[in-house]
C-alpha cells in the first residue's frame, strides 16, 4: 500500500479462478471468501453477481456495481480501465482518495478498477471492495469478450482500420449530425491503382503488404476526428467532418502525393503504389447515398482520366 500526506492510493492486484462442474462462474469462486466474512457480506456478493450478470455493456456493469458496492462501501466514482480492449470509463465524480484493484482472473489480465472517494478508504473498506469485487470478476470477463467481438465486427482484419459497416453506420451519424448543426461534412472515396497488376507480378502476399503501406500512409495525414475505413477490396472511404469541399480537395492531394511516394519493400523489390479518388461534399439536400453516389461518379472519372488523380464532385473545373 502507498500512502502520500495529502491523499491516500492503495494498490492491490487480485487474482480470481473458480471452477464448478467444468464452468468457471463468480459464484464458485465465492465459496473461497475469506475467512471472517459475514454471512450477509456473502448473500450481498451473490445478489451483485446476479445483478452483474444482466448485461454485456461495460458501461452499464460499471454502474450496476457502484450501485451495488455503495452500500457497503460509499464512493464518489469507479474508473474502469483496460488495455485489450482499449477501455477508460469512469462511473461518478473523482474525488483525490483512490483504491485500485487490478484484476486478474485464471491468468488473463482484467485491466484496474479504481474506486475514489473525499475521505480515505479503510482497510476494513478495501478488504470488502477486494470481496465484493469477485462478482465482478467473470460478469466482467464476459463484458470485455463481448466488446472484443463487437469491435471486430466493425473492423477490417488485413489492416485494423474500420470496414464498410462501421463506416456506413459512422456516415448515417455525421450526416444527420452534420445537417443539425450546420456543419460541412465531406467524403474522399479513394481506390488502389492498378493493384491486380501487383497480384499477378508478385502474388497476393505482396498485394496485401501494399495495402497496408497504404493506409498507413493514408492514416498518417489524417486528423484524430477523420474516419478512415477499408469499404472493400482495393477501396476505401475517408469521412471528413468540419470540412468543405476545398480543405476536402486540398487533403486529398495530400494524400495522393503521399501514397505515390510509398516505397514497398517486398521480398528484395520495391513496389510502388499510385491511387485514384473522389471527392464530394454535402449539401442541404443530401441523405447519404447522394453523397457517397457523388464521391463514387468522382472516383470513376479520375480513373477514366488516367489515374493517380483526384476528382472533386461538383467543381466548375
Ligand atoms: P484500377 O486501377 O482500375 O482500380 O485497377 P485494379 O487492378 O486496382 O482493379 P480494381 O480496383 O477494379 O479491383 C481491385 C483488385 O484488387 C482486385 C483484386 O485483385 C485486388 N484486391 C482486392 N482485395 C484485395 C486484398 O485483400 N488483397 C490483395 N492482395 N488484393 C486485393
Ligand atoms: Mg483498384
Amino acid at each position: 500500500m502507498l500512502r502520500t500526506t495529502n491523499e491516500s492510493v492503495t494498490a492491490k492486484t487480485v487474482n480470481f479462478s473458480g471452477k464448478s462442474a467444468g464452468r468457471t462462474t463468480s459464484a464458485a469462486w465465492l465459496k473461497t471468501r475469506p475467512n471472517g466474512s459475514s454471512q450477509r457480506g456473502f448473500d450481498k456478493a451473490l445478489r451483485t453477481v446476479a445483478v452483474l450478470q444482466t448485461t454485456l455493456e461495460l458501461e452499464q456493469l460499471a454502474k450496476l456495481f457502484s450501485r451495488e458496492v455503495g452500500a457497503s462501501v460509499p464512493h464518489s466514482s469507479i474508473n474502469y480501465r483496460n488495455d485489450q480492449p482499449e477501455i477508460d470509463l469512469t462511473v461518478g465524480r473523482t474525488a483525490k482518495h483512490t483504491c485500485t484493484f487490478r484484476l486478474i482472473v485464471e491468468k488473463q489480465n482484467l485491466g484496474q478498477v479504481t474506486f475514489t472517494r473525499g475521505k480515505a478508504f479503510t482497510e476494513k473498506e478495501s478488504a470488502m471492495l477486494e470481496f465484493l469485487l469477485s462478482s465482478l470478476a467473470y460478469p466482467l470477463r464476459n463484458a470485455l469478450q463481448y466488446e472484443n467481438a463487437f469491435q471486430a465486427s466493425l473492423t477490417d482484419p488485413l489492416t485494423g482500420i474500420y470496414n464498410r459497416t462501421a463506416m456506413e453506420a459512422a456516415l448515417r451519424r455525421e450526416i444527420s449530425l452534420a445537417h443539425r448543426h450546420r456543419t460541412p461534412l465531406s467524403l474522399i472515396i479513394m481506390d488502389i491503382d492498378r493493384l491486380k497488376q501487383v497480384n499477378d507480378k508478385y502474388g497476393h502476399v505482396a498485394g496485401d503488404q501494399l495495402i497496408k503501406a497504404v493506409v498507413d500512409a493514408v492514416c498518417g495525414s489524417l486528423r484524430q476526428t477523420d474516419l478512415v475505413s477499408r469499404y472493400g477490396g482495393d477501396e476505401f472511404t475517408i469521412l471528413l467532418n468540419n470540412t468543405a469541399r476545398r480543405g476536402a480537395a486540398v487533403l486529398a492531394e495530400n494524400i495522393r502525393e503521399k501514397i505515390q511516394s510509398v516505397a514497398c519493400q517486398f521480398e528484395d523489390k520495391t513496389i510502388n503504389v499510385t491511387a485514384s479518388m473522389g471527392v464530394a461534399s454535402l449539401t442541404g439536400r443530401d441523405k447519404h447515398t447522394g453523397l457517397f453516389a457523388r464521391a463514387d461518379q468522382a472516383l470513376y472519372d479520375a480513373k477514366r482520366q488516367g489515374r493517380n488523380c483526384i476528382k472533386v464532385a461538383g467543381a466548375t473545373k
